[in-house]
């Protein structure tokens, strides 16, 4: 299996939380010179790459105008991909925009909700109002998807678990077949970072056992750390990453990972434009290294990972270790997370690096 990424780097406003590259700009012919080497870098993709599945994220692939996405979607036409998924900001679609993705082949919506708390939006500083969020995500049904997630978050400052249990209510009341929700994290350089009203550890972790609690008896899978599906409905895209999968970013700041190679194209919109896509970051995975990362990321499964026999020589103590320590649960040749690590994911993962 591989994939194609292709990364929208403009949005409305830059989130309070948010670490990813993007630029605030309705600056239409900065979008049209984005677009054309967006293009040109498609155009420059291996002749045998046919990815399975396609993800347009960002950024906020649904911010440029309608008429540069009109122009730019049938590019990506013949890839004819299995699964075709756009990131959708319910303050930037409108029937025309969202039966415009229809029309270009998109099957799967991910809608960035975040929360339908008023304070919650305002402190992550989105630019729609949760019923915005709700119209978004009815109209998207009306245009013809069947196949949508809706993404939350939680553990956002002065967050109530009243209030997540009324977002779980929210969130669930629209029949999405998917949702993502994932614990706010204070990344460097973002305004959120500053706060110091975060909530205590305690309360995110009863948080996380109430979300696990509340979607599976919804009937959702709880497939990976953050991320629950309607049978059938996980989303390939990301289980590609989770799984040692191959794959191509295009736009700025978008990974690949191919044909043993990792690399990311530069993260500044104006040298992308300028020079094309050029790599910032390039190396070659090894099989041991190339191991290793896809054992740490098929962690995150609750399925766990299979591990080979070289991981096992060098990682069996360390496997029984965290088994002792009630971290990790080991089933023959496979590991996975306990339930008591899901939460603290990350310190598991820091062992086995
Ligand atoms: S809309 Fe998405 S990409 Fe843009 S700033 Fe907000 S979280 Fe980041």
């Amino acid at each position: 299996m591989s994939g194609l990424y292709i990364h929208i780097p403009f949005c409305e406003r830059k989130c309070s939380y948010c670490a990813f590259y993007s630029v605030v700009s309705n600056d239409w012919k900065k979008q049209e010179r984005f677009f054309q080497t967006l293009e040109k870098e498609l155009s420059g993709l291996p002749p045998d790459f046919a990815p399975e599945t396609v993800f347009i994220g960002g950024g906020t692939p649904t911010a440029p105008g309608f008429q540069a996405l009109e122009k730019f979607l049938p590019s990506l036409g013949k890839f004819r991909p299995m699964e075709f998924s756009v990131e959708v900001n319910p303050g930037t679609v409108d029937e025309a925009k969202l039966a415009l993705l229809k029309r270009s082949g998109v099957n799967r919506l991910s809608v960035g909700v975040q929360s339908f708390d008023f304070q919650c939006l305002e402190t992550l500083g989105r630019i729609h109002s949760a019923e915005q969020a709700e119209a978004a995500f009815r109209l998207a049904r009306r245009v013809g998807f069947e196949n949508m997630s809706v993404d939350l978050m939680f553990g956002v400052p002065g967050q109530t678990m009243q209030m997540l249990e009324s977002d779980l209510d929210r969130a669930l009341a629209l029949g999405p077949e998917h949702i993502a929700i994932y614990n706010l994290m204070y990344e460097a350089g973002t305004p959120m970072e500053a706060r110091l009203d975060r909530l205590d550890e305690d309360l995110e972790r009863e948080m996380y056992d109430r979300i696990r609690a509340r979607l599976n008896a919804a009937g959702f899978v709880h497939y990976e750390i953050s991320n629950f599906a309607k049978p059938g409905f996980e989303c390939r895209h990301n289980l590609l990453y989770w799984t040692g999968g191959e794959y191509i970013g295009c736009g700025p700041a978008a990974h690949s990972h191919w044909n043993g190679v990792r690399w990311a194209n530069v993260s500044d919109l104006d040298d992308y434009c300028a020079n094309g896509p050029r790599r910032e970051f390039e190396e070659t995975l090894g099989p041991e290294a190339k191991e290793r990362e896809t054992r740490v990321m098929g962690l995150r499964l609750l399925a766990g990972v299979k591990v080979s026999s070289s991981g096992w020589k060098h990682l069996g103590e360390c496997f029984q270790a965290l088994e002792k320590q009630g971290l990790l649960v080991i089933e023959g040749r496979r590991v996975r997370l306990s339930e008591e690590a899901l939460f603290v994911s990350d310190s598991v993962f820091a062992e086995l690096v």
